[in-house]
């Protein structure tokens, strides 16, 4: 599944609207590594220490977000202690889903 910041960007790209996909390209260059968590627990102080454009939304900057730190470290499965990116959230603990999966198929 497409994240929003995805869909966004090739959205973009099917406009041609090349000043917009330039910025979101270098998104890490506008937005500073320790704002990252900050945008994640929705602290949106954020935007008044960095300049963002007009059409560039919360949602945008939160999916972007999320998607990075997902791909950096994505949590440890609480069961097997492995680190995986596909995964659900039970209550408030990550399991991967491989042991997802298996859970399932012991219920
Ligand atoms: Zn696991």
């Amino acid at each position: 599944m497409k994240s929003y910041f995805e869909e966004k960007y090739l959205d973009l790209k099917r406009k041609g609207d090349a000043e917009k996909i330039n910025w979101m390209e270098n998104i890490d260059k506008h937005i500073r590594e320790s704002m990252i968590d900050r945008i994640i627990s929705n602290d949106k102080s954020v935007l008044n220490e960095v300049v963002i454009p007009k059409w560039v939304s919360w949602d945008l900057l939160l999916s972007w977000a999320q998607e990075k730190r997902k791909k950096e470290k994505p949590d440890l499965c609480v069961l097997c202690g492995k680190r995986d990116e596909i995964g659900v959230y039970f209550n408030n603990k990550y399991i991967c889903e491989r042991c997802f999966i298996e859970l399932k198929n012991l219920g």
